[in-house]
C-alpha cells in the first residue's frame, strides 16, 4: 500500500512538472496542439447520429453471421460507403471452419420425461424477432458432435472454485452431466473445465438471477433476459489460441496448409448446448441431492440441487464441419507525411443474429468516423500517418477474420502499425477504455476533451465521480484521486487480441456501459428495436464512442512525436508486482491455516454432521519466491520512464528513428516463445486467464504459475518477466540518449 502510494505520487510530480504546459497534448507542442484541436472540432461537426441509425437499421435488419447471404451484404454496404468516401477499400477473403447446427436434441428422460424447445419466441412487440431468414439457432460453435445420456450435477458456475467445493460435498462429475450458469467466467471455460474433471456433455443456461427477470424487467417490458432467450456463442478454446481453429499462427488463405479438425486442439472435448432459463427449469426442478450452498442460488422457482440425478438428460448434438469464406474489409487512406506508419482501427461486422448492438453499434460509430476523417482529408488536413479502418469478419466464432488477417500479413504489421484502437458493441453510461499502459496518459487526455452527451462534464470528470462514489476502501479513494485514470489491462473478447497479444502492437477498446444493461446479448433479441429503446435511445453515447475513438485515431496520425509514455505504464507494473506478491502471501497463509484446521480438528468439530459438505483437501505449503530480479527490474523502468517525461511532455517533433523506436516498444513485450503451454500468445504483460477466458491474467506467467500452484515455475518466470522489462528499460534508455544527441 504504501509503495502505491508513493508510486501514484512520483507520477504527479513529474507531471507539473516546468515542461508540461497542462493543455498541450502528448506528442504536440503548443501550436500544434491547438491546430489538432481545432481539426478535432471540425471532426466532430461531421459525426451524425442520423446516419448511424440508418446503417444500424440496414446492417441489423436480418441475421447476419459469416457464411450468410445477409453477411456478405453488410460487407458490401461497409465497402461501397468507405469506397464512395476516398478509402481504398479492398476484400480480404479467408476460408474458416466453421460448425453450424444440424441436429440439437435435449430430453429429460428420468424421472419425468421433458423436451427442451431450444428456440426463441418470436415478439409482437420487436418486428425484428419475425426475420429469421439464416438465423442460426442457439448454439455453442466449436462445441464437438455427441450423443449422450448421463445424470445431472449442478456445478454453478463452472469455474475451477467450484469444483472444489463440489469434492467437498463428495460430488464427482465423471460420467456426469455439468449443468452450469452463464457467467463469472468465458463460456468456454465450463466445457473446458467440466471436462477435465470427467464430465460427458455441458449444458450451460442463463439464470434469471443474473440478466433476467430478478435483474430487471425481461424484454419486451423491459431490457433483460426473455425467458426464452439463449446466449449463443463459441466455446472454441481461445486461450490457448483464437482463429481459424485449423491453421494456427498462418493466415486461413486458401492454399494454406490445415491441421485435419481431429487434430485441431481448440475444439472442445465434450458436447456442449446453451439453453434457455425456460428450458433450464424442468431440468434444475427434477434433480436432487444436497441443496445448494447459499451463494450458488439462482432466481428459478425451485430448490436447486447438486445432484447427481436423479434427473437423467440425453442429448444429442451434430454440426456441418463446413468450411466458409470470412470477408474482412480493409479500407486505406494513405498518410500524407509518414505513410508506412498504420493506425489500425477496427471492429467486427458479423453477428450472432441481428446483431444490433454487438456488434453494428460500434460499426456504425466507425463508419461516421471514417467518413468524418475523409471529408477532413478532402478540405485539405488528410492525417499525416496511414489510417486502415478494417470491418473485421466471424469475430462471433472466435475472433477468426481479425486473427487470419494478422497472422496473414504480421511482417508488415509488426514493421509499420503505431497502434491497434479496437471498438465492438456500444451502449450508454460511462466510458471504458481497456489497453497498453504507454498509452494510458494519451488516453487520458482524449477523455478529458470529450464532454458527456447527457451530463455537462467531461467524461474524465464523469468516470472520476463515479469511481468516488462507488470507493470503499482507502486503496480505492486514492485510485478515484489519481491524475490518470487508470485503463485496464487487455484479456480477451474482442479483436484486439491477435493484434496486441499475438503480434506486440499497442492496442486498446473502447466502449460505454454501466447504464445499459440487459440481457439481450447473443440472443435472437439483439435488435433495433431492443438497441434503440434500452441501450443508446437516439445513439448519443454512438456519437461519443464516434468522437473519443476518432480524437485517439487522429492523434496518432498526426503527432510529431508518437504520444507513447512510460510512467503510467511503470506505475501499473508496480502494481500488478504488488499483486503477486500479495497473492502468493495470501495462498501462503490461506495453506497453512487450512492445514492447521485440518490438523487440530477444527472443521470436524464445526461441520454440521447432518450435511453432506465435508472438509476441504490438505493443501501444499507455498514456498516463499524470490521477487528480487522483477523488482530490480521494475526499479531500473522507473528510472528510464523518469528519464524520458519531460521528454514526451516536450511535443517537440521525434525523428523517424524515435519515432519507430516509440511505437514497437510494445513489439519488446512479447517472445516468440510465448507463454508456458500456449505458444500463440507472446505477450508477457496482458493475457487472457488460461482458466478465466476473456479476464485479464498480467505478468501471465508468473501469476498462472502460481495461481495453478506449479511452484517449480514460478522462480524461471520472474526471470523471464524481469528480462522483458529490461528489454523495455534498455529502449527507453536508448531513446533518451539519441534524443541527448540531437
Ligand atoms: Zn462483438
Amino acid at each position: 500500500m504504501r509503495r502505491l502510494t508513493g508510486a501514484i505520487l512520483a507520477v504527479a510530480v513529474a507531471a507539473v512538472g516546468p515542461n508540461t504546459l497542462a493543455d498541450d497534448l502528448l506528442g504536440f507542442d503548443a501550436a500544434g496542439s491547438a491546430a489538432q484541436r481545432s481539426l478535432e472540432a471540425e471532426f466532430d461537426t461531421h459525426l451524425s447520429a442520423e446516419d448511424m441509425d440508418t446503417w444500424i437499421r440496414q446492417m441489423s435488419a436480418k441475421p447476419h453471421h459469416v457464411g450468410s447471404a445477409a453477411g456478405r451484404e453488410v460487407v458490401d454496404l461497409a465497402a461501397e460507403l468507405l469506397e464512395s468516401w476516398g478509402y481504398d477499400v479492398d476484400i480480404a477473403e479467408y476460408e474458416i471452419l466453421l460448425p453450424t447446427p444440424k441436429t440439437r436434441e435435449l430430453e429429460l428422460v428420468a424421472p419425468t420425461r421433458f423436451a427442451a424447445g431450444l428456440d426463441e419466441d418470436t415478439l409482437a412487440e420487436d418486428a425484428s424477432t419475425s426475420v429469421r431468414d439464416d438465423l442460426l439457432p442457439p448454439y455453442n460453435a466449436f462445441s464437438i458432435d455427441g450423443e449422450v445420456e448421463g445424470e445431472l450435477v449442478f456445478v454453478n458456475y463452472g469455474i475451477p472454485e467450484d469444483y472444489e467445493i463440489l469434492e467437498r460435498h463428495g460430488i464427482d462429475v465423471t460420467g456426469k452431466i455439468a449443468i452450469a450458469k452463464y457467467g463469472r467466467s468465458w463460456r468456454g471455460i465450463k466445457p473446458k473445465l467440466a471436462g477435465e474433471k470427467g464430465a460427458i456433455a455441458t449444458i450451460i443456461y442463463s439464470d434469471p438471477g443474473d440478466d433476467g427477470y430478478a435483474a430487471g424487467d425481461a424484454y419486451p417490458k423491459g431490457p433483460f433476459k426473455h425467458e426464452s432467450g439463449v446466449q449463443r456463442g463459441s466455446v472454441m478454446d481461445m486461450p490457448t489460441y483464437p482463429g481459424d481453429v485449423l491453421t494456427p499462427g498462418t493466415g486461413a488463405t486458401k492454399r494454406a496448409r490445415r491441421l485435419d479438425i481431429d487434430d485441431a486442439p481448440t475444439l472442445t472435448k465434450i458436447p456442449v448446448l446453451p439453453i434457455s432459463a425456460r428450458d433450464a427449469l424442468p431440468l434444475l426442478a427434477a434433480m436432487d441431492g444436497a441443496v445448494v450452498p447459499a451463494e450458488w442460488r439462482g432466481a428459478l422457482p425451485i430448490t436447486y440441487h447438486l445432484g447427481p440425478g436423479p434427473a437423467r438428460v440425453r442429448m444429442k448434438l451434430e454440426f456441418d464441419w463446413e468450411r466458409v469464406m470470412a470477408y474482412n474489409v480493409i479500407a486505406r487512406l494513405e498518410g500524407s507525411e509518414f505513410p508506412d506508419e498504420w493506425v489500425v482501427r477496427g471492429n467486427h461486422h458479423d453477428g450472432w443474429n441481428h446483431g444490433a448492438a454487438d456488434p453494428i453499434s460500434g460499426l456504425a460509430a466507425l463508419l461516421s468516423e471514417a467518413r468524418s476523417v475523409a471529408q477532413l482529408a478532402r478540405t485539405g488536413n488528410r492525417p499525416k500517418r496511414t489510417i486502415v479502418y478494417a470491418g473485421w469478419d466471424a469475430e462471433e466464432p472466435g475472433l477468426i477474420g481479425s486473427t487470419e488477417w494478422a497472422e496473414h500479413h504480421a511482417r508488415d504489421l509488426q514493421r509499420h502499425a503505431v497502434a491497434y484502437l479496437n471498438t465492438d458493441g456500444n451502449s450508454r453510461g460511462f466510458v471504458n477504455i481497456g489497453g497498453s499502459h504507454t498509452l494510458e496518459r494519451f488516453f487520458n487526455q482524449v477523455i478529458e476533451d470529450v464532454n458527456d452527451p447527457k451530463a455537462d462534464i467531461s467524461l474524465k470528470d464523469r468516470r472520476r465521480a463515479r469511481l468516488r462514489l462507488n470507493a470503499s476502501n482507502d486503496k480505492a479513494r486514492a485510485e478515484a484521486e489519481r491524475r490518470d485514470l487508470r485503463i485496464s489491462p487487455l484479456g480477451s473478447g474482442s479483436d484486439y487480441t491477435p493484434f496486441l497479444q499475438h503480434l506486440g502492437i499497442a492496442s486498446a477498446n473502447l466502449s460505454f456501459g454501466g447504464e445499459g444493461n440487459g440481457g439481450s446479448y447473443h440472443t435472437l433479441y439483439d435488435t433495433y428495436e431492443h438497441f434503440t429503446t434500452w441501450r443508446d435511445p437516439g445513439l448519443v453515447y454512438g456519437v461519443s464512442l464516434a468522437q473519443v475513438a476518432g480524437r485517439a485515431t487522429l492523434r496518432l496520425a498526426n503527432a510529431p512525436r508518437l504520444p507513447f509514455e512510460f510512467q503510467g505504464f511503470a506505475d501499473n507494473i508496480a502494481l500488478y508486482v504488488e499483486e503477486l506478491e500479495e497473492l502468493a502471501e495470501t495462498m501462503r497463509k490461506d495453506s497453512e491455516l487450512t492445514n492447521q484446521r485440518l490438523d487440530d480438528g477444527t472443521y470436524a468439530a464445526a461441520l454440521n454432521p447432518y450435511e453432506t459438505l465435508g472438509p476441504p483437501p490438505r493443501k501444499a505449503e507455498v514456498p516463499f519466491f524470490n521477487f528480487a530480479p522483477l523488482r530490480n527490474a521494475l526499479d531500473r523502468l522507473q528510472t528510464a520512464a523518469d528519464s524520458y517525461a519531460d521528454i514526451a511532455a516536450s511535443g517537440t517533433p521525434a525523428s523517424a528513428d524515435v519515432n519507430e523506436m516509440l511505437f514497437t516498444t510494445e513489439r519488446l513485450l512479447t517472445r516468440e516463445e510465448g507463454l508456458p503451454g500456449r505458444s500463440w500468445y507472446k505477450h508477457h504483460i496482458y493475457a487472457p486467464g488460461f482458466y478465466t477466458g476473456y479476464g485479464v491474467k498480467t505478468l501471465p506467467g508468473i501469476r498462472e504459475a502460481i495461481e495453478q500452484r506449479e511452484y517449480a515455475m514460478v522462480g524461471e518466470q520472474i526471470e523471464i518477466a524481469a528480462g522483458v522489462l529490461d528489454t523495455l528499460s534498455a529502449r527507453i534508455e536508448a531513446i533518451v540518449e539519441e534524443e541527448a544527441e540531437r
